[in-house]
């Protein structure tokens, strides 16, 4: 990551990456430009390394905010009418780590509204294109952001991931995404979409930069009481820490009993990878589990002919490809498509006109406020999964939809500890195709919804994924694998991808 000096200045590289996001302007990568702002903390950069006082660890560096985390520079729409004219008077932690380091925001990136959906085709700012081909999709939701890192135009982006939406535009553009284990950076201060679900994560073009990144951002903050302690930066040292330390938190169980058996251990010291019970550490050989019931024909032939290259690849290495049964993720987009609204449908209940954002004028009365307000100011894919999720909730319903939907995801957490006693990490695509047309799935929702057919078991279990870039199809579309390990094992996820690039 270039940081500023004496010889290249904070102000030189903001005015380069303000200039570069301008000459991509049809692209809508971005919400919001924030070229004042920008270049003031620049000038106080610059002044402090002029000085010789200490700059921090990403001082002078561009980067690109999602338009879904909270900061009083600019609006925060989250792409959405419904929030027009909003401008927070807090700052999302993770927004205040990064800036502490010396890190600066150009601009604010387009996705779909309020997170939901797959291709930021859902924007009320109008679709992101691909970088590798303007008549695609950036994939989503967090386009902007992937495009914006994937053209070079900043360093790094923010993103966050409830179901796929960092690591699948990743794949789409050619570059690294990372999904944290659940908790692992605070996300107070960011718009929530599916509370259980959501985590925020970052878009880079190394994984050198992503772990730069994820030793700043991790950490526990008293302000969101999901955070975990920060095992991010003592992975190193964890193999002293004790077994209550390693533990989760909170053992992962929804809609039944806690899973049986022994909770499933944490990140271990890099050379030494913690593994659930009955293993022996495979030291320097790692062992990549390949999920077999994502090999067939639901599956794009270049993108499984991508994942067999990278066997390979590890293979060559010395590192060990052991073949998995995962039955139970088949239920997992059904599960997702139930909880995730019911969530949802909970959080977005505060957008009625009274406080934030965009207010109609059509009405004469209380309930007529409310009333238009959300009907002109969410779009329809919101609007479908508010009902939605108010209808698996409803009495009657609940036992049938969401209650089954919570344990179906605690069989889908107990499948992953069990894949995680036979193998360190599991490779997988993101998503069943590269980036499709624009226009091609936005009018059906089923469609769009099957993207997230190898992505959304990640959320439901807590565990993290980072996209790695696998080559190009012969049409010159990049394709993405991810990279899925047990909770806690960011570190080591980060440092073996290293190894692979
Ligand atoms: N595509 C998924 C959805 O629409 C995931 C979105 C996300 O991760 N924010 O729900």
């Amino acid at each position: 990551m270039k940081t500023a000096n004496k010889k290249v200045t904070a102000t030189r590289l903001v005015k380069d990456a303000l200039e570069k996001a301008k000459h991509f302007e049809d692209y809508h990568i971005f919400t919001f430009l924030n070229e004042e702002g920008a270049l003031k903390k620049a000038k106080e950069i610059d002044a402090r390394i002029a000085r010789g006082e200490k700059v921090g660890r990403l001082a002078g560096v561009p980067y690109a905010l999602k338009d879904n985390f909270l900061s009083p520079e600019g609006e925060t729409t989250a792409s959405a009418h419904i929030l027009e004219g909003f401008t927070s008077p807090v700052t999302a932690t993770a927004v205040e780590k990064l800036e502490a380091e010396g890190a600066i925001m150009i601009g604010r990136t387009n996705l779909d509204a309020f997170a939901h959906g797959s291709s930021t085709e859902n924007s009320y700012y109008g679709p992101t294109l691909n970088s590798h081909d303007r008549a695609r999709v950036a994939g989503g939701s967090s386009g902007g952001s992937a495009v914006a890192v994937a053209l070079d135009i900043v360093e790094f982006a923010t993103g966050t991931d409830t179901g796929g939406s960092i690591r699948q535009p990743a794949s789409f553009n050619g570059i690294y995404g990372f999904k944290p284990t659940y908790g692992t950076i605070s996300r107070y201060g960011v718009v929530a979409m599916a509370s259980s679900l959501d985590c925020i994560g970052f878009f880079t073009r190394t994984p050198e930069d992503m772990d730069l990144l994820m030793s700043i951002a991790s950490g526990q903050d008293p302000k969101d009481m999901t955070t975990l302690p920060d095992y991010y930066n003592e992975a190193v040292a964890s193999a002293k820490l004790d077994d209550s330390r390693l533990a989760p938190a909170r053992p992962f169980a929804f809609g039944n009993s806690r899973p049986k058996g022994r909770a499933l251990r944490g990140s271990g010291a890099h050379s030494a990878p913690v593994v659930a019970d009955g293993l022996e550490p495979s030291n320097s050989c790692t062992r990549i589990g390949i999920v077999k019931e994502f090999d067939n024909d639901s599956v794009d032939t270049e993108i499984r002919e991508a994942l067999k290259e990278k066997c390979e690849l590890l293979k060559s290495k010395g590192h060990e490809v052991v073949g998995l049964e995962m039955p139970t993720l088949k239920y997992a987009l059904a599960a997702y498509y139930i909880i995730q609204p019911a969530e949802v449908a909970s959080n977005l209940s505060r957008h009625d006109g009274i406080r934030y954002g965009f207010r109609s004028e059509n009405s004469t009365d209380l309930d007529g406020l409310y009333e238009h307000t959300r009907d002109e100011g969410f779009m329809s894919e919101n609007k479908r999964r508010i009902m939605t999720g108010n209808f698996v909730l409803s009495s009657g319903f609940y036992d049938a939809y969401f209650l089954k939907a919570a344990k179906a995801r605690t069989l889908i957490v107990q499948e992953y500890e069990k894949a995680f006693s036979k193998c360190d990490f599991i490779l997988s695509p993101v998503s069943p195709n590269p980036a499709f047309k624009l226009g091609e799935k936005v009018n059906d929702p089923v469609a769009m919804y099957l993207e997230d057919l190898m992505s959304v078991s990640l959320n439901l279990a807590g565990v993290p994924g980072l996209a790695i870039p696998a080559g190009k199809t012969k049409a010159g579309l990049p394709v993405g694998l991810q990279l899925v390990g047990p909770r806690r094992s960011d570190k080591r996820l980060i440092e073996f991808a290293k190894e692979l690039a």
